[in-house]
């Protein structure tokens, strides 16, 4: 420890300073701080009854406990601050730069430490120059704050201690690994080894005499304490903070070329940036809300002084995610609402002939929805309308009916569906219904005979009325419609919102726009992710539904799953057995599904007709599959799960999945929803074997419930919000601090506020809210158009 000049009351201040760093263990100043506090108080200029009071503070200083003295010491500090005209900078843990004049971005080359490779490698992690640094947020946070003497050490515990370096060096043991020894003792005598390995060029970090401060889990070797491979950083001149070590530090998403230390020095550097930077809220509504500022809260999301600021800052940039999503979303309604579409409100024959050969009547669900969409279709503005209904609710119905409004007025009708044994499936009940009433029902698909699609091209260019089925062929280049009215995007979840902008985009005149999902996401979920949409439910199944009954069984349980099967491909129903192809261009996968289905057939279900669909089938040999099914001439299909989505025979009546717990609970929910149906009680058996308790718990989950709200509430608990909703391809801007489950809260306050805002500013046309447009474009930028105004 060097000795202390008596000069100024800078002296007491660099004491009282260290005093905090060393986390107020008494070791600053020699003798103990209350001799010396006693003999320097006196001389820093401050009132005397005040010296009077902090000297008999400082008394018993050495048995104070840590968090009473480092109170006292921040007390005189202040004191001492605010006695002199020129303010010390608070030091230790708390102190953040960047609070002062701020600097110029940089690119990320020119920042020390950082070179072209690794510029290259934060570009790949999205951060493009100095200023993105800023917005690199930290994964998580650890808290090297508490400073202990190596004395107090405990084995096991992640500790940091301030030490001298007495010497290091490096050696080559067995197989050729460097170990770098590096020996250091604390002012109170306590000396422990670091550790490093395979990193020699550490030994150049330590220089004997020079004081450090490491951070790392502490390991008992013989007699002495060790750290293996801790972080550590030289004691900088006083009034610099500690950045790696000695406070709550952030630790980063890493690529390759990148370390902890290498990013945190980065974004370190360019703090000075956040003073600089707009808050992109109004002031008034951040005072009113309570958030915090926003260069503060940059700083604090790195470097906070403790846990409460970094709680402070992350609900400040959390609420800036969500209020600029729900503002992007209302954005884009409003903008839509402008645009003009055609209206479809008069009374046309086809839809009521529909509904009139239907050979059941809607349910109650199905006919206000029915009303909702038909109230849409009749503004001469577009439609955006979701419906959100279980597995086997009737949405297709829907669909139907609006299709056949649509073509009934003359207009064209497109139906997209995310897999072609779907699309395909669609095309022969949209046939079965629609042709009776005149209406054209086309498909267009990828592998098709050229003359064909030369047809159906033409068809669609011609204008004619007439509805056409597809997948996301419906929305490459070169297909056009030459007078579209309605589009309508099956199960939603499955597609991005910028393809089903795409498909909207076909046409010259918006078209109305109908999506379905069968994942029915919670309410304020809902909101956000479709918050450019309006929602119907259909909270009811057809009659006479019966809750399929579910078991899950062990894979020694499988030949009593056989025999239930054969039970009731006698009694005249079908079954689907589906195997768990984690990627059907899996080829060994395959196999083994190609081999379960000969096995089935010739072992075990002689006496039947087995079938197997898999994804590497031509779409006209899935057709063929599928119809064989369809009409019976198979009993059993053996499928991938390309079956997963609304494939609909009401005869089958037996769902086995194999492998069940490598299935997420939607995709289980989905394959259930295959069988249940018809009026016959059906059966799913789930086999499987889960190493994991997660795996288990979507098992149980799966035997408890058939009701989909119950499966994807329980699916959001187990996978969180980003997964579940598909969030990375949902086309909303990231959201890299707000959690969807966890800041249920904040995102409803977003989205009132947001609302609020729109009430009165509907396009954020006033000049006051030029920042707020700005910022929304920026964070919506390339990921989805929100809507130009026509
Ligand atoms: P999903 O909502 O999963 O897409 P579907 O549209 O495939 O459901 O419908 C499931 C089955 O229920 C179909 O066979 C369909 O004909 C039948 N269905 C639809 N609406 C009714 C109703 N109101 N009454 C009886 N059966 C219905
Ligand atoms: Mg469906």
């Amino acid at each position: 420890m060097p000795p202390f000049e008596p000069s100024s009351s800078d002296t007491l201040a660099k004491v009282l300073r260290l005093e905090l760093r060393q986390g107020c263990q008494d070791r600053s100043a020699q003798g103990g701080l209350a001799a010396f506090s006693l003999q320097w108080l006196g001389k820093a200029g401050l009132a005397q009854a005040q010296v009077a009071r902090l000297v008999k503070e400082f008394e018993p200083y050495a048995s104070l406990l840590p968090k009473a003295r480092e109170a006292l010491v921040r007390k005189a500090l202040q004191a001492l601050q605010d006695a002199n005209a020129a303010p010390a900078k608070p030091a230790g843990p708390a102190s953040i730069p960047g609070s002062g004049t701020p600097l110029r971005p940089r690119p990320l080359a020119a920042l020390p430490g950082i070179g072209a490779k690794r510029a290259q490698a934060l570009r790949s992690l999205g951060v493009e120059d100095q200023a993105g640094l800023l917005h690199y947020f930290p994964r998580a946070w650890e808290d090297r704050s508490h400073l202990k003497p190596v004395r107090e050490l405990v084995q096991g515990e992640v500790a940091t201690v301030v030490a001298v370096v007495r010497g290091a060096s490096t050696f080559r043991a067995r197989r050729g690994m460097a170990i770098t020894e590096v020996a250091v003792q604390d002012s109170q005598g306590g000396t422990l080894q670091a550790m490093y390995f395979n990193q020699p060029w550490q030994q150049k970090r330590f220089k004997a005499g020079e004081t450090v401060v490491l951070s790392g889990r502490v390991e008992r070797k013989g007699l002495g304490l060790q750290m293996l491979n801790p972080e550590a950083e030289v004691l900088p001149p006083d009034e610099e903070p500690l950045v790696h070590t000695g406070r709550i530090v952030p630790l980063y998403p890493l690529a390759r070329e990148l370390s902890q230390r290498v990013v945190r020095a980065a974004v370190w550097q360019s703090l000075g940036l956040a003073g600089g930077v707009r808050d992109p809220l109004p002031e008034a509504l951040r005072e009113e809300l309570g958030l915090a500022e926003y260069g503060a809260s940059l700083r604090h999301i790195h470097f906070p002084a403790d846990f409460a600021a970094r709680d402070k800052a992350r609900s400040r940039l959390a609420f800036d995610e969500l209020f600029f999503i729900a503002l992007g979303m209302g954005l884009r309604r409003a903008r839509m609402a402008l645009q003009p579409a055609p209206a479809l409100g008069q009374d046309e024959p086809l839809s009521r002939a529909l509904l009139a050969a239907l050979p059941f009547t809607l349910t109650g669900a199905q006919q206000r929805v029915w009303g909702e969409i038909q109230a849409d279709l009749a503004l001469g503005k577009p439609m955006h309308r979701l419906i959100q209904g279980d597995v086997g609710c009737g949405k297709t119905l829907l669909a139907a009916l609006a299709l056949a409004r649509a073509c009934g007025l003359g207009w064209q009708a497109a139906l997209m569906a995310p897999t072609e044994i779907l699309a395909g499936q669609h095309l022969l009940t949209l046939r079965r219904i629609l042709a009776p009433a005149g209406i054209e029902v086309r498909r267009l698909m990828q592998g098709q005979r050229a003359k064909e699609r030369r047809e159906v091209l033409d068809h669609m260019a011609s204008g004619r009325p007439m509805v056409v089925v597809g997948t996301q062929a419906l929305i490459q280049e070169g297909v056009s419609f030459g007078r579209l009215g309605l589009a309508v995007v099956d199960e939603q979840h499955r597609f991005g919102v910028a393809q089903r902008l795409k498909l909207a985009q076909k046409a010259a005149v918006k078209p109305h726009v109908l999506v379905m999902t069968a994942t029915p996401i919670p309410r304020t979920l809902a909101m956000t992710v479709y918050g450019d949409l309006d929602v119907s439910v259909v909270d009811e199944l057809p009659p006479g539904r019966k809750p399929v009954r579910t078991a899950w069984v062990r894979p020694a349980g499988r030949s009593q799953v056989w025999e239930q099967v054969r039970h009731e491909l006698k009694a005249g129903r079908q079954a689907y057995v589906v195997y768990a192809l984690v990627d059907d261009s899996d080829k060994l996968e395959l196999k083994a599904a190609t081999a379960q289905a000969e096995r089935l057939q010739a072992d075990i279900f002689p006496e039947f007709k087995v079938g197997l669909l898999h994804g590497r089938l031509k779409g006209e040999e899935k057709d063929a599959v599928m119809a064989d099914f369809m009409a019976g001439r198979l009993q059993l299909l053996v499928s991938t799960t390309v079956i997963e989505v609304g494939v609909d025979v009401p005869n089958a009546s037996v769902m086995v999945v194999e492998d069940a717990d490598r299935f997420g609970l939607a995709q289980l929910h989905q394959l259930r929803g295959r069988v249940g149906r018809g009026a016959a009680q059906s059966l799913c058996y789930l086999v499987g074997d889960p190493k994991g308790a997660e795996g288990q718990a979507r098992l149980e989950a799966m035997q408890e419930s058939s009701d989909g709200f119950v499966i994807a509430e329980r699916d959001l608990e187990l996978r969180g919000p980003g997964e579940f909703l598909g969030l990375r391809q949902s086309g909303l801007p990231d959201l890299k601090l707000a959690d969807l489950v966890h800041d249920r809260a904040l995102l409803g306050q977003a989205r009132e506020r947001a609302q609020g805002l729109l009430a009165k500013d509907p396009m954020l046309a006033r000049p006051e809210h030029e920042g707020l447009l700005k910022q929304v474009s920026a964070r919506f930028e390339a990921r989805l158009e929100l809507g130009e105004v026509g």
